[in-house]
């Protein structure tokens, strides 16, 4: 019989019943240690009481009425995110994909208006992830989530990472925008080098091309910066936001400035459910939380901890992993062993991580995740690599 869910997804055989915190609780009760945080969404830890208070206040009130009116809590937000980010203007989504998809269109149509509808190219980088939708799978250039698909949509043209000869050779009087995550997160947690991403924005200049940072998976406090941007020295025109920004209430993001966005007039976008009251009331208590004093510089603590307990952890098992990645809390290791089989074995030993492409695990705890915490992961991390570890195996013997 044909499961009665599309079956899309590898799904392990666990189901959660209950959250509270950084701690997941199964059906049968078994307790969970969880460093995914709902692939980075969770930043504000399961059943967080202010985003509970945001949205039950929120549903005893209002729903829903419809981007035909003014929304007070996108109005909010906006002003919020204006005031602490590059963007003078944004788009409110469900999703990552979504807030990609207003990129996309938003990149196109500042060429449009500009005289030039012949530029709606956008450059990306091999390894990227841009979402799921048809455009996003173009964009991110992945055979396998392209295969089968029909014709790839045009204009999205890729080159490796950190390679400017490459990048200046793909790019053509069509080329409208580059589009780069500053850390991949699915591709395996390989960060962008400042410099190359500073090249980029020169470049964009130089070639009057906008520059779209997908902030998705690395925004919203992950890095411990706001946004990562702030610690590279580049400015983006467009960036994504999705993830983090609802703490699991289906939320995202697509900011601009006001040049980039100049394209965007009345009827040329719109969602029926995008900037919807209760995600609104959501995302105004998350920001508030991640730019309340102290958040941010919690996360560069424990995420500074984290590393150096993983350093150790490392060089215990250099048979099962083989070196670290990434910056905050959005850490991964690159592995010796299949990541599949390590992801296996530390659910089972009750620690809850993220595979990546790369063969790389992703360590993505909620931001409020404390020291004490990071020291237990570290020690069923430990465990599970003890299952693989070759190198103690040949020394005993
Ligand atoms: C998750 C992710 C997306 C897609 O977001 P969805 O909410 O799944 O549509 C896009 N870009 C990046 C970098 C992501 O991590």
């Amino acid at each position: 019989m044909f499961p009665s869910v599309l079956p899309t997804y590898n799904r392990a055989d666990v189901a959660f019943v209950r959250g509270e915190g950084a701690y997941l609780f199964a059906e049968d009760g078994k307790r969970y240690l969880d460093f995914g945080a709902g692939v980075a969404v969770n930043a504000f830890g399961h059943a967080n009481p202010k985003l509970i208070a945001a949205l039950s206040e929120q549903a005893n009130r209002l729903w829903h009425t419809s981007n035909l009116y003014r929304v007070p809590g996108q109005e909010s937000l906006a002003k919020k995110l204006v005031e602490h980010t590059f963007a003078d203007t944004m788009f409110f989504t469900n999703s990552g994909a979504e807030a990609c998809e207003c990129a996309f269109k938003m990149a196109r149509r500042y060429h449009y208006v500009s005289g030039h509808p012949e530029r709606f190219h956008i450059i990306t980088f091999t390894g990227a992830f841009h979402g799921r939708t048809l455009a996003g799978i173009a964009a991110g250039g992945q055979e396998k989530y392209l295969e089968g698909f029909g014709p790839k949509v045009q204009g999205f043209d890729q080159v490796a990472p950190n390679d400017l000869k490459a990048l200046e050779a793909a790019i053509t009087p069509a080329t409208a925008a580059l589009m780069i995550e500053p850390i991949q997160g699915e591709g395996g947690l390989q960060p962008m080098a400042p410099e190359f991403l500073r090249a980029l924005r020169r470049i964009c200049d130089a070639h009057g091309m906008l520059l779209i940072f997908d902030e998705i998976q690395c925004g919203v406090g992950r890095t411990g910066k706001f946004f990562a941007y702030e610690g590279l020295g580049v400015t983006p025109d467009i960036m994504c936001v999705a993830k983090g920004i609802g703490g699991g209430f289906p939320l995202g993001a697509c900011l601009a400035t006001a040049e980039a966005a100049k394209g965007m007039t009345p009827g040329t976008h719109g969602s029926t459910y995008g900037g919807n009251p209760l995600g609104m009331a959501v995302g105004n208590a998350a920001i508030d939380m991640v730019l309340a004093p102290g958040f941010l510089e919690h996360v560069q603590t424990v995420g500074s901890y984290m590393r150096q307990q993983l350093a150790g952890l490392i060089a215990e098992h250099p048979s099962v992993f083989e070196e670290l990645r990434g910056q905050g809390l959005m850490l991964g290791l690159k592995m010796r062993v299949p990541n599949t089989d390590f992801v296996t074995a530390a659910r089972k030993h009750g620690l809850l991580i993220i595979g990546a492409g790369d063969n790389v695990v992703r360590l993505l705890p909620p931001l409020i995740v404390t020291e004490d915490q990071v020291r237990d992961a570290i020690k069923l991390l430990s465990d599970a690599a003890a299952e693989f570890d070759t190198a103690k195996k040949t020394v005993a013997a």
